[in-house]
């Protein structure tokens, strides 16, 4: 299957080189979109390719996010908690625990299918996903899966294994996290967070991350709560603590927020190959404060945290945020938005090649060039401008149409389980 680009004036994302002319993408893997002298008489084509006219165009790699919540896709306008929150503690008791607890499967269904069709739509390709559902373990992962490879969308996922809900809950998330791992599919070993894990879970998880060749994605040290109750417990700090677990020895962890580090966890951080996801908005949302990332290293990448599922907002936020927390410029903001391909590539995780392009209508007041690309990048390209999405060569959004599946089926769908949610909240 060929999908042909016509005139596309393609923007190179790793030197910002711009070339223009003709391409083929097509779906074999590591094969590069090449650049061709004609594209083919519209009825020389096979039955599965395609025509793309780039003209005015611009297009260049898809985008990865790198810490989303599929689960809170249902969340948008739900109804208010019966207590308003305080402190982070109560935002996750009264908001997230409660409405993670009362999903079923086929909420989880729409919630997935949803958020892969938006996430299609902004030119996210891959997703890295933390689940969570406690009395609908069993099979989400599979479920999601699914969902997301029906839309198109590669992913690595895990399931969100903590001591929180008891014993047979945290059972089953290490069970499910087995399973989904067993069937050689591409995944990571889930966990909440320090203060809702115990020694004998992080031991386990860690256990099976070594057994199965993945790591941890796991909420680190979000609120200042989450150091509080380690030192309080465990009588170290958080990073100290998964360190001293293994999890940090693993390439493929990925610790999000990490907000309250202090210099020795920033040090052990550093020189460690695990990852940090950094989600800027969800910390301004929930006020537990932000980080200076430029301490922890280059493993930095961006998430949308399950806010929502736009990766070019969240590299936007993280640039005007780090202005201020890190002094980060045009490029370093960049860098990170982009990032999540090399954690991707580095370890091996499929989904994520050359042949994953996002096609832009750009209609910009002042030109565009590779000596002000990074510009247009932070103050003009939004996700409005997407019109055509190839994800795995295949074009999955046409027109800014999904052409997986039927969009309003799909959204209808998810508003009937919302109103299922919400009335059981
Ligand atoms: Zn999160």
């Amino acid at each position: 299957m060929t999908v042909y680009l016509k005139n596309a004036t393609f923007i190179d994302w790793e030197t910002l080189e711009f070339k223009e002319g003709h391409m083929a993408v097509c779906t074999i893997q590591g094969n590069r979109p090449e650049f061709i002298s004609k594209v083919p008489d519209p009825k020389d084509l096979d039955s599965q390719d395609t025509i793309v006219d780039c003209h005015n165009k611009l297009v260049t790699k898809s985008f990865v996010c790198g810490h989303h919540h599929i689960y809170s896709t249902l969340a948008r306008g739900m109804p208010a908690p019966v207590k308003n929150p305080e402190n982070f503690v109560e935002v996750l008791k009264y908001v997230w625990w409660n409405l993670d607890k009362n999903l079923d499967l086929e909420m989880i269904r729409a919630s997935a299918l949803a958020a892969a069709l938006y996430c299609a739509k902004n030119g996210v390709t891959f997703v890295i996903d933390h689940h969570a559902s406690p009395f609908a373990v069993r099979g989400s992962l599979n479920l999601i899966k699914e969902s997301f490879d029906a839309v198109g969308i590669s992913h690595l996922l895990c399931y969100e294994i903590s001591d929180r809900d008891g014993e047979t809950s945290r059972d089953e998330g290490l069970q499910e996290t087995e399973t989904y791992l067993q069937d050689n599919k591409q995944g990571l070993v889930g966990l909440h967070a320090s203060f809702t894990v115990s020694e004998e879970t992080l031991g386990k998880a860690v256990k099976l991350a070594k057994e199965y060749n993945s790591g941890i994605h796991i909420h680190v040290a979000e609120d200042r709560a989450d150091q509080t109750d380690c030192e309080r417990k465990y009588n170290k700090r958080v990073i100290q603590r998964l360190a001293d677990a293994g999890a940090l020895d693993l390439p493929k962890t990925i610790l999000g927020h990490c907000i309250h580090l202090n210099d020795q966890e920033a040090e052990l951080l550093k020189n460690s190959p695990a990852w940090v996801v950094e989600n800027v908005e969800s910390n301004l949302n929930n006020n537990v404060g932000l980080a200076d990332y430029g301490r922890y290293g280059n493993n930095i990448m961006l998430g949308t945290d399950g806010m929502h599922n736009d990766m070019l907002r969240s590299a936007k936020s993280a640039f005007i945020v780090g202005q201020t927390t890190e002094g980060i410029d045009f490029i370093g903001a960049y860098q990170r938005f982009r990032a999540a391909h090399r954690y991707l590539s580095d370890n091996g995780f499929q989904g994520d090649d050359n042949n994953n392009l996002v096609i832009l209508e750009y209609d910009s007041p002042t030109e565009i060039t590779k000596n002000n690309f990074l510009g247009h990048f932070l103050f003009g390209l939004e996700s409005a401008h997407i019109t055509d999405v190839i994800s795995n060569g295949k074009l999955i959004v046409k027109n800014k149409s999904l052409q997986t599946l039927p969009e309003e089926e799909t959204l209808s769908f998810a508003r009937e389980m919302g109103k299922r949610l919400w009335e059981k909240l």
